[in-house]
């Protein structure tokens, strides 16, 4: 069987990035460190964190000491500022520069008195932080059809973001629903490069082989993304989160398979799965 990987497979920048960070801090960092949520929605990488001494919170409600992880999602920006402000409590802000941009095009469109109009799924914490930016008056939708369901009145002006890991054929989908019913509309793609690249090679192997493997974890938006694009191309999708969820029937008298994972899937557990199937 032949086998080919993705080459867009593993961490983006934005998730390597902030490792990167969170390694060279925290030797020095004042105890306890927690993190705000997960670094990367990647159960493998939670645990090495949790082996460093790194505690995952899911509220900030008094936290006023040690260290302060904001993941590569971000968070809304008058939050980080409040936070800012608690003396003993120190602040390792992973917020990937692209999440950021989004902030700061939503806060802008507000500025505009535009509604802002958010193309996500509404309790991630990406998004949570983007309608912070947009003082926590953004609409939320997360299809084309839930789109149809918000009311556009023609006198009003609209701003469009996306989440940056939303798909981006979807993300065309509803631009041109939205450019249809308002008279007023900006408009910005803000899917970032690192998840189109991801989705179109994800497209392109699930096309070609006679079976697709997306690896990573069910947390993660943008491997769940890459699932849900394998699974209506082809029917043998399969999303493992590692190799010992591997099947051998899924490979069973099959010519090719195509193997991709997602931008917080670490590089240990593609290799993984990929020696796995090798051996099928
Ligand atoms: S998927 Fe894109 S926005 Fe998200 S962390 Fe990676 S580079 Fe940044």
């Amino acid at each position: 069987m032949k086998i080919e990987l993705a080459k867009s497979a593993g961490f983006c920048f934005g998730v390597r990035r902030a490792l990167e960070m969170v390694e060279k801090n925290i030797k020095l960092a004042k105890k306890p460190i927690r993190m705000y949520g997960y670094l990367v929605h990647n159960e493998e990488v939670v645990k090495k964190m949790a082996a460093k001494g790194i505690e995952v919170i899911n509220s900030l409600e008094n936290i006023c000491q040690g260290t302060l992880i904001i993941t590569a999602h971000g968070i809304s920006p008058k939050i980080k500022e409040e936070l800012a402000g608690r003396k003993e409590l120190d602040l390792i802000d992973t917020t990937c520069p692209k999440v950021l941009k989004v902030h700061s095009l939503a806060n802008r469109l507000r500025e505009e008195n535009r509604q802002v109009l958010i193309f996500g799924d509404s309790d991630h914490k990406e998004v949570l932080g983007i309608k912070g930016a947009a003082d926590g008056k953004a609409v939320v939708f997360s299809s084309v059809e839930e789109l149809k369901q918000v009311n556009i009145g023609k006198k009003i002006k609209y701003g469009l973001v996306a989440q940056t890991t939303k798909d981006f054929k979807e993300f065309k989908e509803a631009e041109k629903s939205a450019r249809e019913r308002a008279d007023d509309i900006k408009i910005f793609n803000t899917i970032c490069p690192a998840s189109r690249e991801r989705q179109s090679e994800a497209r392109r192997l699930a096309k070609k082989h006679n079976v697709i493997l997306v690896v990573g974890s069910r947390l993660s938006a943008n491997t769940t993304r890459l699932y849900e694009i394998c699974s209506k191309i082809n029917p043998n999708a399969y999303f493992i989160n590692t190799a010992k969820e591997l099947k051998k029937e899924w490979f069973r008298g099959k010519a090719s398979a195509g193997i991709t994972a997602g931008a917080s899937t670490p590089d240990w557990v593609i290799k993984e799965a990929v020696e796995r199937v090798k051996k099928f």
